[in-house]
């Protein structure tokens, strides 16, 4: 069993149903176990233009490897009609393997931990909100990294504020 973190993003679309839907997705997933979710964010855009993002990080517990957790993403990003007409266009999902245990891996097709890691406020919030103290293999403690993002544009979002209705209609 490894632990993985995986960073989830969409800015088309529905997004915080897009981030919920994913992250229900994940943990339907036979080898997957989503241990904690961090809160989600609204973001602007890094290195590309469009709408802000929604983005979220998901600590999950899984049997699969690296590659083949990729390889679920992938299919799940698929799933909601993700399309890559340019680099870095506006997506309806993006799953990215953030770190996977304190492996280290660089082939052709997959860069754990994930190459843009430490640049990305929207990447290291959550990732701190879930753990204070992570480490990122061959980089240091995330904490280290968060001054270097502090010209990028992020907020929490409140939680769902679900009105409850109470028998004869009113709400509480
Ligand atoms: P973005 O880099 O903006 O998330 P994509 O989601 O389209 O763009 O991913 C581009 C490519 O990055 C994918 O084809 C995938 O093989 C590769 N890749 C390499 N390392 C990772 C990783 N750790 N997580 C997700 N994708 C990765
Ligand atoms: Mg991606």
């Amino acid at each position: 069993m490894t632990l993985a973190f995986i960073g989830i993003g969409a800015n088309m679309g529905d997004t915080r149903q897009a981030l919920k839907d994913a992250i229900v997705c994940l943990a339907q997933q036979v080898g997957i176990t989503v241990a904690a979710r961090s809160s989600f964010y609204r973001t602007a855009p890094v290195d590309a233009t469009g709408n802000d993002y929604c983005n979220a990080v998901v600590k999950v517990e899984t049997t699969f490897t690296a590659a083949q957790l990729l390889r679920i993403c992938h299919h799940i990003e698929d799933q909601f009609g993700r399309e890559r007409p340019f680099h870095n266009a506006p997506r309806t999902l993006d799953l990215d393997l953030l770190l996977f245990g304190d492996v280290s891996i660089d082939t052709e097709t997959l860069t754990v931990p994930h190459p843009r890691i430490t640049e990305r406020a929207f990447v290291l919030v959550p990732l701190l909100e879930l753990d204070a103290a992570l480490e990122i293999p061959g980089r240091g403690r995330a904490a280290d990294f968060v001054a270097n993002v502090s010209n990028q544009r992020i907020e929490k979002l409140s939680s769902c504020k679900c009105t409850r209705l109470q028998e004869g209609g009113t709400a509480s």
